[in-house]
């Protein structure tokens, strides 16, 4: 019975979504070809001092342009990737760009975001470790962000696999907190090195008086368990007071600067010494 309905349930979507599943073999096919030729950008987004308002961090974040024109979003390829098993050709691929790049900026941090998909290989954890000896970068300064996704469904792996990584020496922050399900007690176990709250919850602090508890609560919580906390999705002065008062070290976001190609960080962090001399 169960093979019957599996059956028909497979000719249903043969019928009414062929069209779907061609565009999506397409694009399938296209990310496999562009991720091979190494036709991946990386942009990096600044993370600032909570108090300094100076850059101690870059988040790495993947860039697709289908055909090299047609830009796909993140949350539309890296789905793809991760469903395809292109996330195994794809994150190494990221990692690498992300510790090149980094090498050159001494004193900036890099977070690199892991899929579930990554962190499922076993061999993830010796591979991204070699890539990162391999840049010549100290470890501690890697971060690699990872969403709770993973850790409520196999959270006995998941542990394992954290672990190794920490061992090594690379953190681990866990992303976009308060997105998702964020069962506090549990995730809490795990011992993250730090929390990111999501940008939702960076909008729901400033839009009530109950959003602003929620908020202060969520970091009270964090730094009581000694993670520090970044706030993702600042875009405006008041959010990034705010933030700070409630005890975010770190802060990310539009207000501070959108993601950036490898140049332009540089040109931030050291300001070519034309540019340096007209600004007096
Ligand atoms: P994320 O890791 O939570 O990254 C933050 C996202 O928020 C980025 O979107 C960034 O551009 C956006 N963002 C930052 N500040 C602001 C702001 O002030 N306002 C608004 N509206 N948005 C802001 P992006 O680059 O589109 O990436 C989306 C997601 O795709 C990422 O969320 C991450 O989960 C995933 N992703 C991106 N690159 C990679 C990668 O190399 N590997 C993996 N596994 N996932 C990636
Ligand atoms: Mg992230
Ligand atoms: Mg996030
Ligand atoms: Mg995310």
């Amino acid at each position: 019975r169960a093979k019957h309905a599996g059956r028909g349930r497979a000719m249903y979507y043969e019928t009414l979504m062929d069209d779907d599943r061609d565009e999506r073999r397409e694009m399938e096919e296209a990310l496999r070809a562009a991720v091979a030729r190494g036709e991946i950008d990386v942009v990096f987004q600044p993370i600032v001092g909570a108090r300094s308002r100076t850059i101690c961090g870059v988040e790495a974040l993947a860039r697709w342009s289908r055909g090299g024109t047609k830009p796909v979003p993140p949350d539309v390829f890296i789905p793809l990737a991760e469903a395809t098993g292109i996330i195994d050709t794809l994150g190494p691929l990221v990692l690498k760009r992300a510790c090149a790049a980094v090498r050159n900026w001494p004193g900036i941090d890099i977070s690199i975001n892991v899929s579930p998909a990554q962190f499922r290989n076993p061999y993830f954890p010796d591979q991204a470790l070699g890539i990162i000896a391999e840049a010549g970068i100290a470890p501690s300064r890697v971060t690699l962000e990872i969403t709770e996704g993973y850790f409520i469904q196999n959270p006995g792996r998941a542990k394992l696999v954290m672990d190794r990584l920490k061992a090594g020496g690379v953190r681990i922050a866990l992303d976009d907190f308060g997105a998702g399900f964020s069962s506090i007690g549990y995730l809490i176990r795990f011992g993250f090195d730090r929390m990111k709250i999501d940008r939702s919850l960076t909008i729901a602090g400033e839009q009530s008086p109950k959003g602003g508890a929620m908020l202060q609560a969520t970091v009270a919580l964090a730094a009581s368990f000694d993670m520090p906390v970044t706030a993702e999705g600042v875009e405006t002065a008041e959010q990034a007071a705010f933030l700070h008062l409630c005890g975010c070290d770190q802060l990310q976001g539009y207000f501070f600067g959108k993601p950036m190609s490898e140049r332009a960080i540089s040109d931030l962090l050291a300001p070519p010494a034309d540019v340096e001399a007209a600004a007096g």
